[in-house]
């Protein structure tokens, strides 16, 4: 199911990241990182938004980019193994490895 979002629905910029280009939830660095620079989600690939069964990534409109937007992964990482161009990036908790 692909979801669209509104800019307020994440908090990202300058002001919220820290160093480098990682998208944040109120503040902290998302989980799953997606690498914008391989992504071609400007070209239509939905493929990781629709394996993911939480349904936590969504494309935003504000800026054409796919990102992580509800913490609330499963690590489940159909999402890594589909991504067409490895742009994702799941950071697995130390706890759950
Ligand atoms: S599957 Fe990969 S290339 Fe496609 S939208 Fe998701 S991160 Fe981007
Ligand atoms: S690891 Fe699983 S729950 Fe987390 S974003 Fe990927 S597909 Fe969704």
């Amino acid at each position: 199911m692909s979801t669209a979002l509104t800019s307020d629905t994440v908090v990202a910029g300058p002001a919220a990241a820290p160093a480098g280009s990682f998208d944040t939830i109120n503040g902290s660095v998302v989980s799953v990182i997606v690498n914008h620079d391989k992504c071609i989600a400007g070209k239509g690939c939905r493929v990781c938004i629709d394996v993911c069964p939480t349904d936590i990534l969504a494309f935003d409109i504000a800026d054409g980019k796919v990102k992580m937007v509800y913490d609330e992964c499963w690590y489940c990482l159909p999402c890594v193994h589909d991504c067409p161009t490895q742009a994702i990036t799941v950071e697995i908790p130390y706890l759950l490895r």
